[in-house]
């Protein structure tokens, strides 16, 4: 069999390597438990490098031979983006678990674990997936030193950009790179991948119109799990957070008093809302809003106000309804 002989010829080591990376789960399907086989990117057998290797489960694997219209289902440059995407994502994850079983168990990190799992990185001279082990765990220095010998050594375009996001220093990027990127993931129809690597940069209203067009795409080509990973992926970033930062400056410039508030509460800046109804208590007492005045005696701790405008505003819903306006 073709691809058993080609897993024979990969080196022991560099076999054991390739799948501890990628936590012996299939990097694109990431379906945990399934039987995997390491997939040669270029086709070619005689190449062990690291980098030209990825773990595929027999389905995914099958993928990559598929030739659709005009070219495969599973080209090597897509093998390539889901390997290091997954590879990074067990990277952190492997961090964030020690950092909360270290917790546990004896409230701090088990030194000795995680210098094993660096070390093992170190050996693979994988720099990102260095960088993201000592961001996760918190050492920010030893992160910053590991991301500039990875951008030294000329990574692709898209790591560089995965590698400033994760200092937060996306203007260290260099604007061609961007550029180029950019066109890539267009041109693939890559719209997930666009979406994270805008969030990354972040352009966070252009990410989440991506991750919208990317989960419909998958939804529409019956890729339910995809539609559910990158919905959660969607759930679990900041990305929510900062449209309502976004929408928060957008009613500031506009001057419009309920929706910075309504914006606050959601981002629950609890000190943030409190100063603007301070702020803004003439006018808020002029417009008689009621909901505004709830919030300003809340805010002043005057309990006897409150109530006040309890009974207002229940007095208001009898008379006028549920649809009637609110007014004075
Ligand atoms: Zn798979």
């Amino acid at each position: 069999m073709r691809t058993k002989k080609n897993r024979e010829q990969v080196p022991k080591d560099v076999a054991a390597r390739v799948l501890f990376y990628s936590d012996r789960t299939c990097c694109v399907c990431r379906v945990r438990g399934k039987p995997v086989q390491i997939h040669h990117i270029d086709e070619d057998p005689s190449k062990s490098d690291i980098r030209d290797l990825a773990v595929l489960c027999f389905e995914c694997h099958r993928e990559t031979q598929i030739r659709g219209g005009f070219d495969r289902k599973l080209d090597a440059e897509q093998v390539i983006l889901y390997r290091d995407d997954w590879n990074r994502l067990i990277a952190r994850n492997r961090a964030a678990e020690e950092v909360e079983g270290g917790r546990e168990s004896h409230g701090s990190i088990d030194v000795e674990y995680s210098t094993t799992i660096a070390e093992i990185y170190r050996e693979g001279q994988h720099y990102d997936l260095l960088s993201i082990h000592y961001n996760a765990i918190g050492n920010k220095e030893l992160r910053d030193k590991y991301i500039a010998i990875a951008i030294e050594r000329k990574p692709s375009d898209d790591t560089i950009i995965f590698l400033r996001g994760l200092q937060s220093r996306p203007d260290l990027i260099p604007k061609e790179v961007i550029k180029r990127e950019y066109k890539r993931k267009t041109g693939q129809k890559n719209w997930l991948q666009r979406a994270r690597m805008l969030s990354n940069l972040g352009r966070h209203r252009e990410a989440a119109a991506d991750y919208f067009r990317g989960i419909k795409a998958s939804l529409n080509k019956n890729e339910i799990f995809s539609a559910a990973y990158y919905l959660k992926e969607l759930s679990q970033s900041h990305l929510i957070e900062e449209l309502f930062v976004l929408a928060l400056k957008q009613e500031q410039a506009d001057g419009d008093l309920w929706w910075q508030v309504r914006s606050l509460q959601e981002l629950g800046w609890y000190s943030e809302l409190n100063a603007l109804l301070k702020q803004n208590e003439n006018y808020i007492r002029e417009s008689g809003d009621l909901h505004l005045l709830e919030l300003l005696a809340l805010s002043n701790g005057d309990h006897s106000a409150w109530l006040e405008i309890q009974k207002e505003i229940a007095m208001h819903d009898v008379s006028s309804g549920e649809d009637g306006e609110i007014t004075q």
